[in-house]
């Protein structure tokens, strides 16, 4: 079994629902993972670490504001945990009220200066199906959505239109409106997570 190993961490302000957030995340992610021979290796293995941080960044991910809060944000982790082990950092704090999950320093996202990519999620706007954090540990390992080059990829569409059940998609919602969560991973995509800088065994 290969592990993708993450170190959790939180602003105070989310404190009170880091730890259900986080359950879920890797609950759902290694129920995801599990059949294809992954699964995450949690840093601390209770909780999440705190970091001293009490504003929202901006969703403007690319301002120079939205950039300059998210390297602040990692600088911060870094000085609360330095991982001597190629952990992928995931950041759970508030982005602007809306948010869901980013992931700066990967492909065509945020610059990462100095960084290699890492996590941030809102605490309040994730999909539905649990997905968000492997979703972005994704990116960190170099996909990509489904979309056209440079910033897209093409093996996630179908006659043109988007495999929305594949985890680097996003889900959809059906006539019902009921959310269809993300249920698919390529041999490919598992291949960019085990030549990702967090994974090992
Ligand atoms: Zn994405």
């Amino acid at each position: 079994m290969g592990v993708l190993k993450v170190t959790l961490f939180h602003v105070n302000p989310v404190a009170p629902w880091a730890n259900q957030v986080f359950a879920t995340q890797i609950l759902k992610g290694n129920a995801f993972l599990r059949p294809y021979g992954l699964q995450f290796d949690v840093y601390p293995k209770v909780g999440s670490l705190d970091l001293d941080w009490s504003a929202p960044i901006s969703s403007a991910s690319r301002s120079a504001e939205g950039i300059a809060q998210r390297l602040a944000l990692r600088a911060a982790a870094h000085a609360r945990y330095a991982s001597f082990d190629n952990r992928l950092p995931v950041i759970l704090c508030q982005v602007g009220g809306q948010g869901g999950g980013e992931a700066p320093g990967s492909l065509g996202l945020t610059p990462g200066i100095g960084w290699l990519p890492w996590v941030i999620m809102d605490a309040f706007t994730l999909m539905p199906d649990g997905l968000s954090m492997t979703h972005e540990a994704g990116h960190c390992a170099g996909l990509l959505h489904p979309g056209d080059p440079p910033n897209g990829d093409r093996r996630l569409l179908e006659n043109g239109a988007v495999v929305t059940n594949n985890i680097m998609a996003y889900g959809s919602y059906d006539l019902n409106n009921t959310y269809q969560p993300r249920n698919l991973i390529e041999d490919w995509q598992i291949e960019a997570f085990r030549h990702a800088y967090f994974h090992s065994g």
